[in-house]
């Protein structure tokens, strides 16, 4: 017999629930955290225990939850029309939209394709790109480099992204190898384990070189050079050095390839700057935004490209899209967040919060088992390792990180735990900074 609701929910998630990314033995042996209902930036459990989020919903929560004007205008829209698809047929708030996301987006990215989640949209930018070639009569151009260890999406064009980094075993890219699309993969700018052997000092972005010797070596065979622009968030804040975009994005120009610029988490001042980009000045031929798009109130991305990568497909179509592409209520709830984005000053925010987060941080370097502590605004990433001196990472088995953000949820707090031993925060803008002093004071605890 069970005795509340909870108990009730508990089983019907044992009996019916599918997890992404979860080992569902362990998940099912152990009670979760079941978040009913949000306010701000806390999450609470049936219970009316209150979780401050420190990682928005995986990069998506921009305004905090419950925002009136964005509930008001999905609201609005879905008494005009909740979807009206995009196939032959226009509705004003994608119009809209595609309008403003030209207007924000660094300048000459003014196509907008819209598509649904991040891994969509980065999909839809490969295809675009060897479309693109197929186009301009060089089909042979059908591989693509990405960095080391960057992460992309949960699609099979994504997952193939996912370069493998020397002695590090990627299990997702393992398993599904077989049906991968051809990808290579080029240096990550890890400053703490250098990928060239510079200590510290004399950078001059050797890690590019790698680059480099693949567009040489493979010319005529590659599409696009896609990045992570500035940070691989998910591959444990890996923090580029200053140039390092603007210098990746001058080799792919000089060997004549296509850049794509993955902005789905750095997207809407995140990184300290609308876009990623902005801060060295680069227009890729493809962006990639989504996640913080609506402000996380629905599911909405969209891939932006110029008018060189447009005009290559007038004459015919681009043979892509689905039923839900730029769907209404969607984008009129990604307006209302964008209106919000200027006139709550979010980028201004965004930054003040972030100053908070580095002074917040700096005591964690002084800890015995904090090898590294990683920021770039508002992605932050405190590497633990065994023994400091050598950088030497704890054994696999040992979960250490998993183990430090069991104990933080138990604590009230959410941090993300990423391969690599990295805790990883990605606190929202909305976030007071009070908040933040506590969701920092609770792991330094
Ligand atoms: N690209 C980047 C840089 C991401 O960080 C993510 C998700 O974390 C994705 C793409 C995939 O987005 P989604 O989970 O919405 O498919």
């Amino acid at each position: 017999m069970e005795k509340t609701d909870v108990d009730r929910l508990r089983r019907l998630d044992r009996e019916h629930m599918w997890y992404p990314w979860t080992p569902m033995d362990d998940w099912m042996a152990n009670d979760q955290l079941v978040v009913e209902r949000a306010d701000g930036c806390w999450l609470i459990d049936p219970e009316g225990r209150r979780y401050l989020d420190g990682r928005s919903s995986m990069g998506m929560n921009l305004h905090g939850h419950g925002h009136p004007a964005l509930v008001e205008a999905l609201v609005a829209q879905a008494r005009k029309a909740g979807e009206t698809t995009l196939y032959r047929v226009s509705h004003p708030a994608a119009v809209e939209l595609a309008a403003r996301l030209a207007n924000m987006a660094p300048p000459g990215l003014q196509r907008v394709f819209f598509a649904e989640s991040g891994s969509t949209a980065v999909e839809t930018a490969l295809k675009a790109a060897y479309a693109y070639w197929v186009a301009k009569g060089e089909p042979e151009r059908s591989t693509f480099v990405s960095m080391a260890n960057g992460y992309h999406g949960e699609t099979l064009g994504t997952i193939s992204l996912r370069g493998v980094n020397n002695d590090q075993v990627d299990m997702i890219r393992k398993t599904y190898e077989p049906l991968l699309y051809p990808s290579l993969s080029f240096a990550q700018p890890d400053c703490y384990r250098c990928p060239v052997g510079m200590s510290s000092g004399g950078c001059e972005l050797d890690c590019t070189d790698s680059l480099e010797e693949i567009l040489v070596r493979e010319k005529g065979k590659i599409a696009a050079v896609i990045v992570e622009p500035r940070v691989q968030a998910l591959a444990g804040v890996i923090t580029a050095p200053e140039g390092h975009l603007a210098k990746v994005a001058e080799i792919a120009r000089r060997h004549g390839v296509l850049l794509i610029a993955d902005e789905v988490l750095t997207g809407w001042g995140r990184t300290g700057t609308t876009f990623s980009c902005d801060a060295e000045g680069v227009t890729p031929d493809l962006l990639t935004v989504g996640k913080a798009l609506t402000g996380g109130y629905l599911p909405l991305s969209a891939t932006l490209a110029t008018e060189e990568i447009f005009d290559a497909f007038r004459g015919g179509a681009f043979l892509s899209g689905s039923t839900y592409s730029g769907y209404a209520l969607g984008a009129a709830v990604a307006l209302a967040s964008l209106d919000l984005y200027e006139k709550d000053d979010v980028l201004g925010r965004a930054r003040a919060l972030a100053d908070v987060l580095t002074a917040e941080l700096e005591p964690f370097r002084g800890l015995s088992h904090v090898g590294d502590v990683r920021q770039l605004g508002l992605i932050a990433g405190v590497e633990l390792v065994a023994d400091r001196e050598n950088r030497t990472p704890f054994p696999p088995q040992d979960r250490v990180v998993e183990r430090v953000c069991t104990l933080a949820r138990d604590n009230g707090v959410l941090v993300n735990a990423v391969p690599g031993d990295v805790i990883t925060m990605l606190p929202s803008p909305s976030m007071s900074h009070d908040d933040l002093r506590l969701l920092t004071g609770t792991l330094f605890r």
